[in-house]
């Protein structure tokens, strides 16, 4: 009895697969935090060494004009988990660690990746940073995820026993259950991943992983032996940051040897993006940690530097290694799955990404997408778009700002005055995108402290 109702659970399992199942990729989404622009060598960074990333970067192509929905961290990963501007469904702040609270989390009705790539028959994991809600309906395995481990929250102590806010030292979880942390994190996660990946290799099953790492977020904090080798860095604080980001830098090459050992490396479908860009961490005025150049701005603002950030697509069995030049957005990463996966994205709702797949082999000429917008602190806050080579900014209070970034990308030059056409365009495209979003379901980052700092008194 036993046995059939297993073969009949097979048989089911291989009758809902596509014929084309063995070519199907894993799919491997790597995420940094607040990763400066300029900080890794296939951006051109000349001081912190990133040989496994260049390595990555070499095997596929580099967006050169890659954004992420947001300027910080959980709004962009909604984006990301969705498809979807995450203005659509309220998700425009950070949730607040407040375990008790139902409306602080990616909200319910939103339909996620892996619960799509679960559906069509894929193994589903996640490792590293969640953040997108401390209630036990936010955890990942209630949004998709077949297994988890890492940090719930927004943030996470490096070392084991290090000190700091609550949400930076809740205990570690493993699919649910609280696990202590065991070493330096970059490298747990690190190890999370590569054991991922050994697990499901071998198998007829298609996976996908989500590798969010923490790092290299606050706090600064790194292995001695990475701080050695950086001796080269004069300012503490940059050299500690650049550390954090070697050690990602060496996780991800980790990852990619147990890919290449378990012959997985050819058919995976890796992306690796920032979730926003560097933050502007100057210690008394001493100077910046991160580096955004050449864009102006820092994690926070619709300035480039808020939220273009390096983005890698690598599928060394399909893609053709080189440049891909066109404005592509994090949010394309759940169409361009879904499709090579052969499933469907739901089709009761906009779905702002397109798979990107046809634009990065050159089968689809054109761009994929006329226009991207981004908007933070709700309809009165900061609001910015890309149409063609133009951006328009709109700060609270200012007058529209306008910048050609195919001669100024570092926004240096308000061609408002001279443009006054185009700045009525945009604005009004501005206007009728915002008709499909809301103001937000949870409160900005202000009203969290409160909240939070409410109830440490309590
Ligand atoms: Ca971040």
């Amino acid at each position: 009895m036993r046995r059939s109702s297993l073969l009949l659970c097979l048989f089911s399992f291989l009758a809902i697969l596509p014929s084309s199942f063995s070519a199907r990729p894993n799919v491997l989404i790597i995420v940094a935090d607040d990763l400066g622009y300029h900080d890794v060598g296939f951006q051109g960074s000349k001081d912190i060494p990133t040989p496994h990333l260049d390595r990555l970067a070499a095997s596929g192509v580099r967006c050169t004009n890659g954004y992420v929905s947001h300027p910080f961290c959980s709004p962009t990963r909604a984006g990301l988990m969705t498809g979807r501007y995450q203005h659509r469904f309220g998700h425009e702040n950070n949730p607040v660690w407040l375990p008790e609270d139902t409306k602080q989390g990616l909200p319910l009705d939103q339909t996620t990746l892996p619960q799509l790539m679960k559906k069509a028959g894929y193994a589903t994991g996640a490792v590293g940073k969640w953040h997108l809600g401390a209630h036990p309906q936010f955890h990942p395995m209630k949004r998709g995820f077949d297994e988890f481990f890492g940090a719930l929250g927004g943030g996470h102590v490096y070392f084991p026993d290090q000190k700091a806010g609550a949400e930076y030292t809740i205990p570690l979880n493993r699919n649910g259950v609280d696990e202590p942390q065991k070493k330096y994190l970059t490298e747990q996660f690190g190890d999370e991943a590569s054991a991922y990946i050994q697990r499901h290799s071998g198998q007829a099953q298609p996976w996908l992983l989500y590798l969010a790492f923490n790092a290299p977020h606050t706090p600064l904090q790194a292995p001695e032996s990475w701080l050695e080798k950086l001796a080269h860095i004069a300012d503490k604080n940059r050299r500690t940051y650049a550390a954090m980001v070697c050690a990602l830098d060496a996780a991800v090459g980790q990852v990619m040897a147990r890919l290449d050992a378990t012959q997985q490396l050819q058919n995976t479908l890796i992306f690796f993006i920032s979730d926003n860009g560097g933050p502007n961490l100057s210690a008394k005025g001493a100077g910046n940690f991160t580096d955004n150049s050449p864009l102006r701005g820092a994690k926070g603002m619709v300035y480039e530097g808020g939220m273009r950030v390096p983005f890698l697509v690598s599928w060394p069995a399909k893609l053709k290694p080189g440049i891909y030049d066109r404005p592509v957005i994090a949010l394309d990463i759940l169409p361009t799955a879904v499709a090579l996966a052969g499933g469907e994205v739901p089709q009761d709702r906009v779905i702002d990404g397109v798979n990107l797949l046809p634009y990065l082999t050159g089968e689809a000429t054109g761009t994929p997408h006329e226009s991207l917008f981004w908007r933070s602190q709700g309809p009165q806050g900061i609001h910015a778009m890309r149409q063609g080579n133009w951006k328009l900014v709109h700060l609270p209070g200012g007058k529209p700002e306008l910048y050609d970034l195919a001669a100024d990308i570092g926004e240096s030059k308000d061609l408002s005055a001279e443009k006054p056409e185009v700045v009525t365009q945009l604005t009004s495209a501005i206007t009728e995108w915002e008709k499909g979003t809301s103001t937000p379901v949870f409160g900005g980052p202000r009203e969290g402290k409160t909240k939070a700092k409410k109830k440490a008194k309590k």
